[in-house]
């Protein structure tokens, strides 16, 4: 539900306006027509003099740094805030300068940005440059992984599913999960699973009846289930992991409206109080073992 293509080039405008931006010079961009996604640029800054540099690590994922020009990085500033959240999906560009042909061409100077893909925020830890202009200073960097590939990993958790396929244990082992600094160490594959598993919880959840229209799954999927797909409430990629009352279990058609439709703000918002009043059910129905109240989350994010 962007427009990007892998590997082609942008003009800052067009990043811009696909958010409904004006941000001029940032390297972490939002805006109102995508509330679910921010989109970080890297380039043009960091590197051996300063100490410190974006990096692509060899799995696919990436070491990003948060904003701030100088002295320790704040974690509570907007864009670093946003960031640490890992509550937006992130569109990862790398940046360029334009030669002296394309400058000729396109008659200005805007760098360019290539589109490295769509990604989440799995963690973030502090780093301090030993050398270069930023040394000493405390600075925050984030881990961005991929949003796809996890469908390998759909078989173990399915597996582990049908061993324990009790709703409430699960709901308890989903968000008793914290997320930050923590899940800066987690793998690839441990990320990946997670998100597996709390897809297959959602669907679980809906017992094959779509959770916003509440009508039957429109046919029975190959594993013998209804068909629904799960839907991630507040970013703007479904895939990643998450608490429970964070994503919905749709049939296709309400899951394209949650994404396109012109009145995509309402139908969400309608739909975060009903998963939600439906994970505190649950709740209310666990078995008395020390259930946390782990809402504050999604209860924070959306009108009511
Ligand atoms: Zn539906």
């Amino acid at each position: 539900m962007h427009p990007f293509v892998l590997g082609q080039e942008y003009a800052r405008k067009r990043l811009l306006e696909f958010l409904g931006s004006r941000q001029a010079q940032s390297g972490v961009i939002w805006g109102m027509k995508e509330p679910g996604c921010l989109i970080c640029t890297s380039g043009g800054r960091g590197g051996k003099r300063a100490g410190y540099s974006d990096e692509g690590l060899g799995d696919g994922s990436w070491w990003y740094f948060g904003q701030g020009q100088s002295g320790d990085q704040a974690l509570d500033n907007p864009a670093n805030a946003k960031l640490a959240s890992a509550e937006m999906s992130i569109l990862f560009f790398t940046t360029r300068e334009p030669t002296a042909r394309e400058i000729a061409e396109r008659g200005g100077y805007g760098k360019l940005f290539a589109f490295r893909g769509e990604f989440n925020v799995a963690g973030y830890e502090a780093f301090v440059p030993t050398e270069g202009r930023r040394q000493g200073d405390r600075l925050w960097r984030f881990r961005l992984i991929p949003t796809q590939g996890s469908e390998g990993l759909w078989q173990e958790v399915e597996e582990q599913w049908s061993n324990e396929a009790d709703i409430h244990a699960w709901q308890e082992r989903l968000i008793g999960r914290e997320f930050g600094t923590v899940e800066a160490l987690l793998t690839m594959q441990e990320y990946r699973k997670r998100s597996a598993e709390v897809h297959r919880y959602a669907r679980h959840r809906a017992a094959g009846v779509c959770e916003a229209c509440e009508q039957r799954a429109p046919f029975i999927a190959l594993d013998c289930s209804g068909y629904l797909e799960v839907h991630h409430l507040t970013r703007l990629a479904d895939d990643g992991p998450d608490a429970p009352a964070n994503v919905a279990a749709l049939c296709p058609n309400c899951h394209r409206r949650a994404h396109y439709s012109m009145d995509r703000e309402q139908f969400a918002s309608i739909l975060r109080k009903r998963i939600l009043a439906i994970e505190l059910a649950i709740t209310r129905d666990r078995p008395a073992t020390g259930a946390r109240s782990c809402f504050a989350r999604a209860e924070g994010q959306g009108p009511g």
